[in-house]
């Protein structure tokens, strides 16, 4: 049994249209694909859609907005040319959005659960025939079979996957075992942290056999948690208790400069208010603070989500390597299976590839042959058939 690592990047600008498109997402696009291939690894666009119908729209009569689709069209050609995986991810705060000198986007609508069903389905057909038409020519093979949700915002979860089986898609991958936020997503409850399950048509978090649906979850490592010993002492610190991973003094820079960087492209009062879930921001209105969100502060657990732009290397390969003893993935000890594995990051939040060059150096070290990489679409295809091949063998010994 091996891992396969599946590296998907959520492609877009930030939630409330700001950024310059070709600053933090086509150039340092081609950095990343150079940077993955250069360790044998595959990439996994998540091409956000929403932005591209916006100046698509805008470019009829806009020839700046018509050279950032034209771009963005590109850009998706590139990268399957070069052999990695372009698939769907939407953020609906885009739809019916307006140009005034900068980008307005409606920021109240986060959650594509939220909109008619008839909508949920539109957007996602719109989405996979875009995508299928823009890249088909490019290899006869591709197909759009994967989804993300913007904000990972799909909940209650029964129209989206009804309409994304509807569409033909066979794969999400918004889930993260252990993530909450009150407005927009409980993953708490979901089957797995690690390996892909059928989605339960009723509630994408619950594994059944009887659907045509897989839920390619983030990988996470559910570590013991506090958010007020994290505070007091920083995550570094804490995480060198609890998962014994200590950062470079390298690693320590280069945090320190995506930083600075971030607030530059994306200075903190932009930030949506929506995606704060601080409950201390409600206080005068509800006068008190919920005892359970405080005692979580204290000791809980907190999904450690495999994101090669969050993570230094030692910790994103102690995370991965505890892989290996979860009960899901050590079912499969003694075979030949690869276990996909999801990890994440996001091209705006990037300022270079030095992270993440470090992170599959350091992970192609230690998992040795026990490490491969995968594109998504080959991994939900590779997994559908050993499915239907377990379900097969196990009819036939009944
Ligand atoms: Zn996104």
């Amino acid at each position: 049994m091996k891992l396969g690592l599946i590296l998907t990047n959520d492609w877009e600008l930030f939630g409330d249209g700001s950024g310059d498109y070709f600053e933090i997402q086509h150039k340092p696009l081609y950095s990343l694909l150079d940077c993955v291939e250069s360790h044998g690894a595959k990439l996994t666009v998540m091409a956000e859609i929403g932005q591209q119908w916006g100046h698509r729209s805008l470019g009829e009569d806009q020839p700046w907005a018509r050279d950032v689709a034209e771009n963005w069209d590109q850009a998706m050609r590139d990268v399957i040319r070069r052999q990695s995986d372009v698939q769907l991810h939407i953020h609906i705060q885009w739809l019916d959005s307006v140009f005034e000198s900068e980008w307005k986007l409606r920021t109240n609508n986060i959650s594509i659960a939220d909109l008619s069903e008839d909508r949920i389905g539109c957007i996602l057909r719109f989405g996979k025939t875009y995508l299928d038409n823009l890249l088909q020519p490019v290899d006869p093979e591709y197909e759009c079979i994967a989804f993300r949700a913007g904000a990972f915002a799909l909940q209650p979860s029964r129209v989206v996957v009804e309409k994304l089986i509807e569409a033909g898609f066979l794969c999400d991958t918004s889930v993260t075992k252990g993530l909450y936020n009150e407005n927009l997503y409980d993953f708490r409850s979901a089957y797995s942290s690690c390996i892909p399950w059928e989605a339960d048509p009723e509630d994408i978090c619950t594994s059944t056999s009887r659907s045509s649906l897989f839920e390619f979850p983030i990988y996470s490592y559910g570590a013991v948690d506090s958010a007020a010993i994290r505070r007091a002492f920083g995550d570094w610190t804490y995480y060198r208790f609890t998962l014994g991973a200590a950062p470079s003094d390298t690693d320590r820079r280069w945090f320190e400069e995506k930083r600075r960087i971030s607030y530059e492209r994306y200075p903190k009062t932009r930030h949506l208010e929506l995606l704060n879930d601080n409950p201390l921001r409600n206080i005068k209105k509800n006068r008190r603070i919920p005892l359970r969100w405080l005692a979580s502060k204290i000791i809980g657990r907190r999904p450690v989500m495999l994101d090669y732009d969050g993570l230094h290397p030692e910790l994103f390969v102690r995370c991965l390597e505890k892989a290996f003893s979860h009960p899901h993935v050590a079912l499969y000890q003694n075979t030949d299976t690869v276990i996909p594995i999801v990890a994440l990051g996001h091209i705006k939040n990037m300022h270079d590839t030095g992270n993440l060059s470090r992170i599959l150096e350091l992970a192609k070290a230690r998992l040795g042959d026990n490490l491969t990489f995968l594109k998504l679409r080959d991994a939900v295809r590779y997994w559908k058939a050993l499915t239907a091949q377990q379900t097969t063998s196990q009819t036939a010994k009944a």
